[in-house]
């Protein structure tokens, strides 16, 4: 059994673009046409990628690395959304319930806001907690500002055994 408790986890990934131009940009599950996707083993969603480091790390299961590793042909041209369904699944077997996660993306096109619902019940599904997504402009600063990649940053919080049902006896949503 888990500790009692709440514990929070950080997540970070970043992909450079890819030079295939029939590679898709997936983000947070959406598919986005005519877009440059990134490159990667997987179908190299960087928001979900954060968003399953953070789960993992706040339940102490180390990276997401150890769970999918980039040279397992099992995981190639993977959907993101079932590593992160897989990852919840992992974080729920270990005793800990996701409870959010917090995620920024930074990107310069496309526009992200008027896919952010879509992106954020697709993730919220998968991971069966809700996932809340930001995205930020790079500004033209730096890497991301010559567009060379995307990166994304989380949180994600997870509750124990107890503080489920402290949270149950008070009328909170489990
Ligand atoms: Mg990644």
């Amino acid at each position: 059994m888990a500790e009692h408790g709440m514990r929070v986890g950080q997540g970070f990934d970043i992909h450079r673009y890819s030079d295939d131009p029939d590679r898709p940009l997936v983000l947070g599950g959406v598919r986005f046409e005519g877009q440059r996707g990134l490159h990667g083993h997987s179908d190299a969603d960087v928001v979900a990628h954060a968003c399953i480091e953070a789960l993992l790390a706040a339940a102490g299961l180390g990276d997401i690395g150890q769970l999918f590793s980039d040279t397992d042909p099992a995981w190639a041209g993977a959907d993101s959304l079932e590593l992160l369904r897989l990852a919840a699944d992992a974080v729920r077997d270990a005793g800990w319930d996701p409870v959010n996660v917090s995620c920024t993306v930074v990107i310069d096109a496309p526009r992200i806001a008027p896919h952010r619902d879509t992106m954020q019940d697709r993730l919220n599904a998968a991971a069966g907690a809700p996932i809340n997504i930001t995205a930020r402009r790079s500004e033209g600063v730096g890497a991301l500002g010559r567009g060379e990649g995307v990166a994304a940053w989380a949180v994600a919080l997870v509750a124990g055994p107890s503080d489920r049902q402290d949270r149950a006896g008070s009328g909170e949503p489990s």
